[in-house]
């Protein structure tokens, strides 16, 4: 098992502070589901986990099974088991798509242990016939004229091949059509077990419908103010979030 844990986690854009002391701790085998208002800063928690160099982390901690995270590059990140697929994907000119993919996955190994060619290519035609993609996805430039619902399912393509420690998926279910939210959903709990622990930050309860989480938090104002399980979700879609702000005398 393996644990992801934040620890009074404060973080400022441009001397902005955007995260106040956020806590949260996932393990392995666990699906998180984050919500809360917009502009509260589930997205800045995502960047800075994955240690984009805009959000700077002024106070508290990261740490996978007491590995300090923040000391990590980027690539020792990704290296270390962390993914993130992002709430908008960026487009690569130039790279393939099946090529990125497997420098991804190769970058996770030792020197001289790269996956075949072969077995790459064998892995990655059953996992798109799984998230039902059109095989010439694979050589298309890296989201460069992909539709909205094909960045989301290609960002869960390359969750499945390079089989991450922990994901974190950030708005994953934004945009898509209900065909294209089942396979994603679909995706994400074919990787549901020992060795995988998820994040997954959404607006909406139709999501969770498909993916039952082990918990739910919900941030406000830069900090995770309340946590629970599934039926948070549901009273959240039922009534929204005032009743939460009632309850912590949060004023907006
Ligand atoms: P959420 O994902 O919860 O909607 P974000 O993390 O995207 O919230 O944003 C939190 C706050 O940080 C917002 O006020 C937003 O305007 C600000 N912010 C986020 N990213 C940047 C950025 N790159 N530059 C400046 N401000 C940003
Ligand atoms: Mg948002
Ligand atoms: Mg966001």
């Amino acid at each position: 098992m393996s644990t992801l844990v934040i620890k009074d986690l404060h973080v400022s854009i441009d001397d902005k502070e955007i995260l106040k002391g956020l806590n949260l701790t996932i393990n392995t085998n666990e699906v998180h589901a984050i919500m809360g208002p917009n502009g509260t800063g589930k997205s800045t928690l995502a960047s800075a986990i994955m240690g984009h160099p805009k959000y700077e982390v002024t106070q508290g901690t990261i740490e996978i099974d007491g590995e300090n995270v923040l000391e990590m590059e980027v690539d020792e990140r990704a290296k270390a088991g962390l993914f993130l697929a992002m709430q908008y994907p960026s487009e690569i000119s130039g790279v393939t798509n099946a090529d990125f993919i497997r420098s991804a996955i190769n970058a996770r190994r030792e020197e001289g242990n790269e996956i075949s060619l072969m077995k790459f290519i064998r892995e990655l035609d059953k996992t798109m016939d799984f998230l039902e993609m059109d095989q010439d996805m694979a050589q298309r430039y890296l989201n460069e004229g992909f539709s909205g619902g094909e960045k989301k399912r290609n960002e869960i393509l390359q969750l499945m091949m390079i089989k991450p420690t922990f994901a974190i998926l950030d708005e994953i279910d934004s945009g898509l059509d209900i065909d294209a939210l089942k396979v994603v959903a679909k995706g994400i709990n074919e990787m549901r077990g020992e060795g995988f622990g998820c994040i997954a930050i959404t607006h909406y309860q139709r999501l969770l419908n498909y993916i039952t989480p082990d918990h739910v938090h919900v941030m406000m104002q830069g900090k995770v103010v309340k946590s629970g399980g599934p039926e948070l979700a549901q009273r959240l879609e039922a009534e929204g979030y005032d009743w939460i702000k009632q309850e912590l005398g949060i004023e907006d």
